[in-house]
């Protein structure tokens, strides 16, 4: 049988930059054809050669309740019968937007934008409008989207402004942001003491999740709160990953840590292109039309987005979700990393609600450096095997991966089962 992945794969790259319309789908550094979707259903999604795999991506993380939930389906297919964008005001948004500022006490006001990268984005412009000042401090492996002034990497040394790290930033926009190391309180505090009222912002990832997945320690996120205090910088929490992830109370309320502003995106739009920023009133009061700081989307609070936002915003609310979510995500956990130990792998594992990190390590990581020392090579190893046997897994040694409410118990004791085996054969390679 012709194998279409790879079929498509060579015909998607003569019009496709690499194939694909975001980097880490081309499998670079597992090696291999992308398996081209056709559908999905629940905790499963079939390829083009009509294989179903057990999907442990879930989109990056929107897809909490599993693919092509019938109510969010049926919602938006309702929302595109009555129309697919007015841009203009809908109602749908004012609930969206009044639920959020619910469920997330720290946002008093919201705006809804289309995705991750834009939230964060028109966060770091509110924060430099509002404080007017130019510096931001990020860690080193969070990942915040594409926007200029987020690809940035560390300079020459401690506490030296940034430089890009990617082609097309200009240094002038890089040395306007500062990074630091994820979890390193002391070295925020030394950061603060020099240049503390410069610092118009910090963004974090509360639970890093684009660096496979570092738990926070908890004083680090206090130490931020208190810096940021103290010197009138503005604390964004970029909740697009953890946010309705990590538990109904977001990254934010699991660790008792309020920030002045948050980011949101895949979850609150169930899989369709929705983000969101909110925060403090005095803050967003300086948007336009109110403020003198602009954002704006033609797109914005589309009427499809938000039917299925909202459908999967009161689908989470139900009593019992994310501690079934969580416990399922732990013993997937707890079980991968018996099984490594049964065969002798230098592994480890673990989950902070329904997002988990796998790791050929022998402990779990703390930072970007330790996540560097993960054998990337037993990782492409493992990943091909479950791969051949039906499991989907994030197709990088540096994502962390997902369940949703559809993977079901016995869909984790089979994933045990093919990595008992997988683990088996890396042993005997
Ligand atoms: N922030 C975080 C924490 C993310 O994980 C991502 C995407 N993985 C983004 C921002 C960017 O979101 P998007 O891809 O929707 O632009």
């Amino acid at each position: 049988m012709s194998d279409r992945n790879t079929t498509l794969f060579e015909r998607a790259r003569r019009h496709i930059p690499g194939g694909v319309n975001s980097p880490v789908r081309a499998f670079r550094s597992v090696g291999g054809a992308p398996r081209f979707f056709v559908s999905g259903n629940g905790a499963r999604a079939t390829d083009v050669n009509g294989d179903e795999y057990l999907d442990y991506v879930g989109s990056w993380g929107p897809l909490i309740l599993g693919h092509a939930h019938p109510e969010v389906v049926a919602a938006v297919q309702a929302a595109a019968a009555d129309g697919l964008s007015f841009g203009a005001p809908t109602e749908g948004e004012v609930e969206l937007a009044d639920l959020l500022c619910r469920l997330v006490p720290s946002m008093d006001m919201v705006r809804l934008v289309s995705s991750g990268t834009e939230a964060t984005m028109s966060a770091i412009r509110l924060a430099r409008g509002y404080t007017g000042r130019d510096l931001l401090v990020k860690f080193e492996g969070c990942y915040h989207g594409h926007s200029d002034s987020l690809l940035v990497k560390a300079g020459s040394g401690l506490l030296t402004f940034g430089n890009p790290s990617s082609g097309g930033v200009p240094a002038d926009v890089a040395k306007h942001t500062m990074v630091l190391d994820y979890n390193d309180a002391a070295q925020v505090e030394q950061a603060f003491a020099a240049h503390g009222n410069k610092i118009a912002a910090v963004i974090v990832e509360p639970v890093a999740g684009n660096m496979n997945l570092i738990a926070p320690d908890p004083a680090f996120l206090t130490t931020l709160r208190a810096c940021c205090t103290q010197y009138g910088a503005v604390l964004i929490f970029d909740e697009v990953m953890t946010g309705f992830r990590v538990g109904l109370e977001c990254a934010q309320g699991r660790y008792g840590v309020t920030p002045d502003m948050t980011t949101l995106a895949k979850v609150i739009g169930g899989g369709m292109p929705l983000g969101a920023f909110g925060g403090r009133r005095d803050i967003m009061e300086k948007i336009a039309p109110l403020g003198p700081v602009y954002q704006a989307g033609t797109l914005s609070g589309n009427p499809l987005a938000v039917a299925a936002g909202l459908v999967t915003l009161r689908l989470i609310q139900a009593p019992g979700f994310y501690a079934d979510l969580s416990r399922k995500t732990a013993d997937l956990c707890s079980g991968l990393s018996q099984l490594a130990r049964k065969h002798g792998q230098v592994f480890s594992a673990q989950s902070v609600g329904g997002m988990f990190g796998l790791y050929f390590r022998a402990e779990c990581p703390q930072n970007y450096a330790d996540v560097l020392e993960c054998d990337t090579a037993a990782f492409s190893r493992f990943f091909h095997a479950m791969l051949a046997a039906g499991y989907y897994f994030a197709p990088s040694a540096y994502e962390a991966g997902f369940v949703s409410a559809a993977h079901t118990d016995a869909d984790i004791a089979a994933t045990l089962a093919a990595a008992d085996a997988a683990f088996g054969r890396l042993s005997s390679a």
